[in-house]
């Protein structure tokens, strides 16, 4: 019997023509497709600027980098996500806290945003960024977080890892009209993919200088930055302190065949989703739902079992069966590493009920029509 993953990449011929015609042409790194790629995202999203890295989680350090986070800084974001969200932030030397997630979105909630926020200001603690997370691929409350910004005079970095391809209000997520800088994936089980890689797209071209300088060990070649003139067609001046976080030529090639393929992709993920939701709504388990006025991209589709104890049966039986579920996420204060900076279980506690119940079923473009039956049935079959 087959695996059906929870996710995985769908490459074709003109994505492997793509990497090949870069592999026989004259640069493998920092070469002109790099630019096409950059352009190809921001265009797409309706942003100025574009800044391709080596991982989504080298672009969220960038974007941290570039909007100054360092020791004593604080940065929020949701426990419903990966470590990385969090992790770029204690890499930059600030201290990372925890906004809870909305029990119906499982997005952070606005609410405990603009709570925590209040309690911090008399504190004289709040945050300098605010990270929310576009969970499963639909966009966090932008308008909503954009005013407490302004309110509370904190900037917004978008992690829509999940999320390319999806749309908020009139425009695409990633046109960081509500935001100062937004960050994609594109490991392989998400929307598009480079293998490895991400992208921070800005609309300010001074955040879009930083993250591009930062990205290529602080290093310029560019003479109206230097503090004197250039010694000759060599030199070189380093003016800030940064890493090598560079894409390579191959995964830009990759990435920008896979563009053209984006609304296709994520058409295919609502298809399938469309038809999880008319077959499984008997099922008496909680389904995703669409908040008004956005289109998620669909990056994952999460159920929530009655209890942690069903959960636990369901995906060891769906396992046995050969599906690939998945549970995302482990909030990431409950990890042996942030309990060891302080925090404590119950802290945030609907991330940690949701987390309990959860199960990410497959949904990929790779699934054929007859791997969603098998799901739904495989389901089925647990369930009645
Ligand atoms: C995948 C993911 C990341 C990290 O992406 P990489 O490209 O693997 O570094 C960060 N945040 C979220 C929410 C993710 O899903």
């Amino acid at each position: 019997m087959s695996f059906i993953p929870y996710g995985k990449q769908n490459i074709n011929q003109q994505d492997i023509d793509a990497v090949v015609s870069v592999l026989q042409s004259d640069f493998l790194t920092q070469g002109p497709v790099i630019n096409h790629f950059e352009n190809r995202v921001a265009e797409y999203c309706g942003a100025k600027h574009g800044v391709a890295a080596n991982s989504a989680t080298s672009a969220l350090h960038l974007a941290c980098l570039a909007l100054g986070l360092g020791e004593g800084d604080i940065l929020w974001t949701s426990p419903n996500t990966f470590v990385a969200s969090a992790n770029v932030a204690l890499l930059c030397g600030a201290k990372v806290d925890f906004v809870d997630i909305e029990t119906d979105s499982y997005n952070l909630s606005v609410t405990a945003l603009e709570q925590k926020l209040l309690e911090a200001k008399s504190a004289g603690k709040l945050p300098k960024i605010v990270m929310p997370v576009h969970f499963a691929g639909q966009s966090c409350d932008m308008v909503e977080i954009a005013h407490l910004a302004k309110e509370y005079g904190f900037h917004v970095i978008e992690d829509a890892s999940h999320a390319i391809g999806a749309d908020y209000s009139d425009g695409k997520v990633g046109n960081c009209r509500y935001s100062d800088i937004t960050v994609f994936s594109f490991h392989p089980v998400k929307i598009v993919t480079t293998a490895e890689g991400g992208l921070a797209t800005t609309n300010q071209a001074e955040l879009a200088e930083k993250m591009q300088l930062l990205r290529s060990h602080g290093v310029t070649r560019d003479v109206n930055l230097m503090n004197k003139d250039s010694e000759g067609d060599w030199y070189y001046q380093q003016i800030d302190l940064g890493l090598n976080y560079r894409m390579t030529e191959m995964q830009a090639a990759l990435g920008l065949s896979q563009m053209d393929r984006l609304d296709q992709f994520v058409e295919r993920r609502h298809a399938i989703a469309k038809v999880y939701l008319e077959r499984l709504a008997e099922l008496n388990i909680q389904l995703p739902i669409q908040k008004e006025g956005r289109r998620s991209a669909l990056h994952l589709f999460p159920l929530q079992l009655k209890n942690e104890q069903q959960r636990r049966q369901v995906f060891d039986l769906l396992r046995q069966a050969g599906l690939g579920v998945n549970v995302h996420y482990i909030p990431v204060h409950t990890q042996p590493y942030y309990q060891n900076l302080g925090f404590q279980p119950l802290d945030f506690p609907n991330a940690e009920n949701y987390y309990a119940r959860a199960i990410s079923i497959p949904l990929h473009h790779s699934m054929s029509d007859e791997d969603v039956e098998t799901v739904i049935q495989k389901l089925q079959e647990c369930l009645t």
